[in-house]
């Protein structure tokens, strides 16, 4: 059955460049900077009479995230003032783009699993990115008062806006996802939510299936039918937030609907200790604003300041990538390549793990289909051991890539030792503890040889414990006898334990199969 409602959803996602100085003066960029009002001058405090010198790499890093988005970068471009008062903006107006922003009319493709969205390949359209100034960050006191902070005044501000093509939450939030990745591959801010160097705002509204159709961008209703009004929602400070919220409101516009009734255009914001969205005022307008061009700062032409911009390989390209070459399951290449520190050591293991293969003397021979088959079963032993094994390691430790002692040649090395089954996973798993708790970057098969875990592969000695192991259990060993053969899995373990996990378990079942026929 098709459902009577759709909602439509428009994202605004705002992201804080990392650029040295502020966006209009020479004041260091350091909006986190604990102690207030230190990074200041007359220019980012407004004062009446100060001129604003425009940050070109500012510009050029709008320009470089335009393209990487598929936009067209605009010739000429200009600031607008954007009027309104509140206490974070002295000048009561904030230097932001209206109608010339720098980039404009991009795409990006979301990949999804038709498992969880009625959508697995979702195109969102990018209206525009523009420039502006961040304000003030405003600190409101239990006693009532309102404390500023004016370090944050006038750092780069890059506004992102999406035609309204989403239609679920999980859609949203895949999308901020794949942002704070490219911005983080760009390497023009750590788009961090929770610092508030990327915060997301959600347009939604839900209407009633065809009543609407969407053109350029603009959703418009059907002969015959209203549109129900919008509902900006603000305060989305993590992704799990932007979800929710998302989902709330459009649970919330359903239910008003099924009782007939209908709301006003409105800002509500997202309440994380209610889980709840609320009223926080009915919407201003665009001419509200009064935009008009800063009579200060001239034209000037992103496109000329973007023509030598060098893109590297994005977030969605090295994920496909990871999934196709490098043979790592879907999942593992989505981790892998959410964080370009973990994407370079996921690479340069995947590298020193095929050239391992190929200098395999039983490789040279083999035919290209084979080779493959190695490469992907190699591969997803790594993926796995990457994304769970290490990572988890590493969590526990609260080790972050960054800081990582571990050459992805020796993880490399480790993961080779249990490709061709040299040691086992128990095993293996010490080592990595014990590399990553050395601090230093270690040998793995250094430290199998010198503490023995080694897998017991020689049949003598195993022979010899597997007898061992039968004399000491003469029940379950009756008890395979007589046919209940999962008795076995227990024998076997009983093995692995004597001997440390260092048994090879293929090994050790078929000895036992051998003596108890
Ligand atoms: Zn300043």
């Amino acid at each position: 059955m098709k459902n009577k409602y759709q909602p439509i959803i428009g994202m605004e996602v705002h992201v804080e460049l990392k650029t040295k100085s502020k966006m209009f003066c020479s004041c260091p960029n350091d909006p986190d900077l604990k102690e207030p009002n230190i990074n200041i001058c007359e220019i980012c405090l407004g004062h009446p009479g100060t001129l604003p010198t425009p940050n070109v790499q500012a510009i050029e890093w709008t320009a470089l995230i335009g393209s990487a988005l598929g936009c067209q970068i605009r010739e000429l471009s200009k600031f607008d003032r954007k009027h309104y008062f509140y206490p974070d903006l002295p000048k009561a107006y904030q230097i932001s783009q209206y109608d010339e922003p720098i980039a404009t009319h991009g795409q990006i493709e979301l990949d999804l699993s038709l498992d969880d969205n009625n959508r697995d390949k979702v195109r969102i359209n990018i209206t525009r990115a523009h420039l502006e100034e961040d304000t003030a960050k405003l600190t409101h006191s239990p006693d009532g008062n309102t404390l500023v902070d004016f370090n944050r005044a006038g750092t780069p501000l890059v506004e992102i806006v999406t035609d309204p093509d989403f239609q679920t939450a999980l859609e949203a939030k895949t999308y901020c996802q794949e942002l704070r990745a490219l911005m983080r591959y760009l390497n023009v801010s750590d788009a961090d939510m929770e610092k508030g160097q990327m915060r997301c705002e959600a347009n939604v509204s839900v209407q009633t299936t065809d009543s609407f159709e969407i053109t350029a961008g603009v959703v418009k209703a059907r002969p015959g039918h209203k549109l129900n009004n919008k509902v900006e929602v603000k305060n989305l400070n993590s992704f799990k937030a932007v979800a929710q919220a998302i989902d709330y409101e459009i649970k919330r516009q359903i239910e008003l609907l099924e009782q007939g009734e209908s709301w006003i255009q409105q800002t509500r914001g997202w309440d994380e200790n209610k889980n709840q969205t609320v009223l926080q005022r009915s919407k201003e307008n665009a001419e509200d604003y009064r935009y008009f061009p800063e009579p200060d700062i001239p034209p000037f032409h992103p496109q000329a300041l973007a023509k030598d911009i060098y893109l590297p390989e994005l977030p969605w390209a090295k994920r496909a990538r990871f999934h196709t070459e490098h043979g790592f399951s879907y999942s593992d290449a989505k981790i892998l390549s959410a964080d370009i520190a973990w994407a370079n050591f996921a690479d340069a293991v995947m590298s020193e793990l095929v050239e391992w293969l190929h200098s395999l003397p039983e490789t040279k021979n083999e035919t290209d289909t084979i080779k493959e088959e190695k490469i992907n079963k190699l591969a997803r032993l790594a993926g796995g051991w990457l994304t769970s094994r290490l990572a988890g390691a590493m969590a526990e430790r609260a080790i972050d890539i960054k800081i990582l002692k571990l050459s992805p040649e020796n993880f490399a090395e480790l993961i080779a030792l249990v490709y061709s089954e040299k040691i086992n996973a128990n095993n293996a798993q010490k080592i990595l503890s014990e590399m990553l708790d050395s601090g230093v970057d270690s040998d793995p098969t250094h430290i199998m040889e010198e503490k023995g875990y080694g897998q017991l592969q020689d049949e003598a000695s195993l022979s010899k414990i597997v007898d061992e192991v039968i004399a000491a259990h003469p029940q379950q060993t009756a008890q395979f006898k007589a046919g209940k053969e999962a008795v076995l899995k227990f024998l076997i373990g009983m093995v692995m334990r004597a001997t440390e996990g260092s048994a090879d378990p293929k090994i050790a079942e078929t000895l036992l199969k051998e003596k108890l026929r």
